[in-house]
């Protein structure tokens, strides 16, 4: 059976391009019925970051990856962290030591150096000489040649002084006896490869099958860098992006879906994924796919009541803290429910949202209104009218448009500029939702009040 695994090193946040790789590892694992296998690489103790091997197992959990094996769930290859696999490594060492592939190195650089093992030391890898060869499924036949004679560099490290594996050596052992059958990870490690298929013939194991998959870009080509913002999975999180539509989002790239549509929701992405058509294509983050992307799994999200009551519950607090003056207002879930609903065909993610919905908590500011009605229009005579037929017409959106075309035809003035000036007196300058619903849902006190604080 199909085995894949996810092997992070707990060094800092969860990088977009390490996610793209767990999906692909995860899709492959369950369209093969098989297993999707966690495992923490944390053998390098200088570079490891406290809380971020949670952080990972907590991200994975909130995109639905789920392992069948790994650090908390267990296994039966466990355990799933390297450094409490230490006495695994030093057997297979022993191994390698005795059958001569590899050798105890007290200084750098000297192979025969006659110390005792009291010194440190590390164990280096007695390496071919040859070019080695390796198939993968994306780039191809892969050689990578060797220099002659032999330069000491390639006898790649094994065991460091401090008695931890190098990630090459734990990496191999570990695939080898948690069973991996594929290893799917980014391009950045096609030069390791050979180093790993030399370990896999010295104790003649069959090494898995490898597809590296492209880097991850800007725009403008350049590498996508752990620095930036919008390659950390949780800025793009905490910036509303939902976490199908990343999942989404990471699947085009790098994976050619043959699909008209780019929204490949997660069942059709089991269904539809292969690593025969993992390409080696551009791989462009581009954030207004993205955002395209978000826009449609909220809209998809909020058709479903539970869902749409969990948001709104979120809103309210986002709202709270935005505009603290009105917090009545925002505990009246129902009210905030109906303004994402008449608001939602307008953003792309819930923090556009609270940014545009400000009129509906708060009075905009009115130093900015701008009308262009003809010269000859009593701009003051106009508002009272409206101001009398808000009084008294019944309260509904069709009766509030129907009202204000009238007044506009009365005063000869076009529709358009009619609704423009009522909007910038109710909303501010912001763009919304039909004037007539925006109107209904503000309510009569509150649209008397503010077309009255204008006309003052
Ligand atoms: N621990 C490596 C990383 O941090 C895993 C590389 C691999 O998949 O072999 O990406």
């Amino acid at each position: 059976t199909v085995r894949t695994r996810f092997a992070p090193s707990p060094t800092g946040f969860l990088h977009l391009g390490s996610l793209r790789t767990a999906l692909f590892n995860y899709l492959w694992a369950k369209k093969c019925n098989g297993k999707f296998i966690v495992r923490l690489e944390d053998t390098d103790q200088k570079r490891k970051v406290n809380g971020s091997e949670q952080s990972i197992y907590d991200l994975l959990q909130t995109f639905g990856l789920q392992w069948d094996e790994g650090p908390i769930t267990g296994g039966p290859f466990g355990p799933y962290e390297q450094s409490k696999r230490l006495h695994i490594y030093s057997e297979y060492i022993s191994k390698l030591l005795a059958s001569g592939k590899a050798y105890k190195c007290y200084d750098e650089c000297s192979t025969q150096s006659p110390k005792t093992d009291k010194n440190p030391y590390v164990v280096r890898f007695r390496s071919e000489e040859g070019p080695i060869t390796f198939v993968d499924t994306v780039y191809g036949k892969i050689t990578i040649k060797r220099n002659t004679p032999k330069v000491l560099s390639d006898d790649f490290v094994l065991l460091k002084s401090d008695g931890y594996p190098t990630y090459h050596f734990a990496n191999v052992v570990d695939d080898h006896l948690m069973g991996i059958t594929n290893v799917i990870r980014g391009e950045e490690w096609i030069p390791s490869t050979p180093k790993h298929i030399q370990l896999y013939k010295a104790f003649h194991w069959r090494p898995p099958t490898y597809s590296h998959i492209p880097l991850l870009t800007n725009p403008d080509g350049s590498k996508l860098s752990k620095r930036q913002n919008d390659a950390h999975v949780t800025s793009l999180l905490e910036k509303g992006f939902e976490p199908m539509a990343i999942l989404n989002f990471l699947a085009l790239m790098g994976w050619s879906s043959r699909q008209k549509n780019d929204v490949i929701p997660l069942p059709q992405l089991l269904e539809l994924f292969s690593i025969d058509r993992l390409t080696r294509g551009s791989c462009i983050v581009a954030l207004e796919k993205l955002q395209f992307l978000n826009k449609h799994y909220l809209r998809e999200r909020m058709t479903d009541p539970k869902q749409l009551e969990q948001i709104v519950a979120q809103m309210q607090k986002s709202l709270k803290e935005k505009y603290p003056n009105s917090v009545s207002r925002i505990s009246d879930s129902e009210y905030v429910c109906r303004c994402l609903l008449l608001l939602h065909n307008r953003v792309r993610t819930l923090p556009e949202f609270v940014d545009l919905c400000g009129y509906f908590f708060e009075e905009p500011s009115q130093n900015t209104i701008q009308h262009r009605m003809p010269l000859a229009t009593n701009v003051s005579v106009l508002l009272s009218r409206l101001l009398h037929e808000f009084q008294l017409c019944s309260w509904q959106p069709q009766v509030l448009q129907t009202m204000v075309s009238d007044v506009a035809s009365s005063f000869g003035i076009p529709l358009g500029k009619l609704q423009s000036l009522i909007r910038q007196i109710l909303c501010g300058s912001v763009p919304g939702a039909n004037l007539a619903d925006t109107i209904h849902l503000l309510g009569r006190d509150t649209t008397l009040h503010r077309l009255e604080a204008y006309n003052r």
